[in-house]
């Protein structure tokens, strides 16, 4: 999985940075350092941190792309 933050519609609210601080620093200005650019890579134990920091934000300015398939998942699918 991947985080994306758009600069235009983040507005330093640091909410996702309170749910997720894994996954979400700020920048000097309270702002999602994300949201200078670029892309991070989310680890797959932090996926669920980035969902709930990304639902946190009340300006939808957190895009996540992608989604890893976790060792449970892997071993639930295997099981008949
Ligand atoms: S909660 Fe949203 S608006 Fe606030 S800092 Fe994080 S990404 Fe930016």
């Amino acid at each position: 999985m991947k985080a994306v933050v758009d600069p235009t519609l983040c507005s330093g609210h640091a909410r996702c940075n309170a749910a997720a601080p894994e996954v979400f620093e700020l920048d000097d200005l309270g702002y999602a350092a994300l949201a200078s650019g670029g892309a991070a890579t989310v680890a797959p134990e932090y996926e669920q941190a980035a969902r709930d920091g990304a639902l946190a934000c009340p300006e939808r300015a957190i895009t996540l792309i992608g989604q890893t398939t976790t060792p449970q998942n892997r071993e639930t699918k295997a099981k008949p």
